[in-house]
């Protein structure tokens, strides 16, 4: 099989793409018009995008929910500290572009655990110099491993709230996977007056995401839409902000959203309040 090899940021050494095999990050660049994919990932994008022809729309409206979600946190709800889960290649704006233009000093921890991302996080390390942006590579189910990382503590302060963000992430997390756990052990955590903001893929409207589930689980890659009563469960035990777990358009849509059916966003998304 296909091998390539490239150097990490930092002199980590060789790193092992696995470009044979589909991987999501590269094809949510692939959904996105980005560059970072290999002919498996564009072959595996393409079936995604036959079952659900709204994967394009339904990414650019997740990364759109993130800017404006982002925007809420760091303006309205004085959010300085933000922890995310599942980075995915950089895309402009970043999560740490869209903070840092309303507060130059927030301070951002990325992580995934895709060599790709890893790859391009020098992209995520240009900050403010007020503000301050690291990268931690790393398993979002080693969480312990995740909230000890010298650059975590480096970079957060965990007395003081903190947004998590797990965005497009937990549809990659089967049952099996406890991903409920997951989310509820980043927020145990941190203190009271932090977020959680999440968006997370679902059939609910459209059939079709069904279909592409099967395509990502057909090459190996777990892939568990939830309905809303189950994505609204990662919110247990937190106050959502108005109007709750929606569709990513309708989550305080601006002048860009413009008019898009249910069956074109095949995603949920929401911010809530730890007490
Ligand atoms: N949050 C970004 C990217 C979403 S794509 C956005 O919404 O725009 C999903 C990302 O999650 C990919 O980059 C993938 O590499 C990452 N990911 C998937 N499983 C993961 C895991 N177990 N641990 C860490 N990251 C994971």
């Amino acid at each position: 099989p296909e091998r390539r090899e490239e150097r990490g940021p930092a002199g980590r050494g060789a790193l092992d793409l696995k470009t044979d095999q589909p991987h999501t990050a590269r094809m949510y660049d692939y959904y996105l018009g980005g560059k970072d994919h290999f002919p498996a990932d564009r072959e595996a994008a393409e079936a995604a995008i036959a079952a659900f022809p709204n994967a394009r729309t339904t990414a650019r409206q997740n990364r759109a929910f993130m800017n404006r979600t982002v925007r809420y946190l760091a303006g309205e709800a004085g959010i300085r500290q933000f922890l995310d889960i599942g980075t995915g290649i950089p895309t402009s704006p970043n999560l740490h572009e869209v903070a840092q233009e309303i507060v130059p000093e927030a301070r951002i921890v990325y992580t995934d655990n895709d060599p790709i991302v890893l790859a391009h996080a020098r992209a995520l390390l240009v900050s403010t110099p007020q503000g301050r942006t690291t990268y931690v590579e790393a398993d979002l189910r080693d969480v312990e491993r995740i909230l000890e990382a010298p650059q975590l503590s480096a970079t957060l302060d965990l007395s003081r709230p903190v947004a998590l963000s797990m965005v497009a992430i937990g549809h990659f997390i089967p049952d099996v996977g406890d991903p409920y756990g997951i989310v509820r052990r980043f927020l145990a955590a941190l203190p009271s007056g932090s977020y959680l903001v999440l968006s997370h893929g679902t059939a609910d409207h459209d059939p079709g995401m069904e279909q592409m589930a099967d395509i990502y689980r057909g090459r190996g890659i777990p892939f568990r839409n939830r309905n809303k009563a189950e994505v609204e469960r990662f919110f247990d035990g937190l106050e959502l902000v108005d109007p709750g777990v929606v569709l990513v358009h309708y989550w305080r849509p601006d002048g860009a959203v413009g008019k898009l059916t249910d069956m074109e966003v095949g995603i949920y998304g929401g911010v809530a309040l730890k007490p």
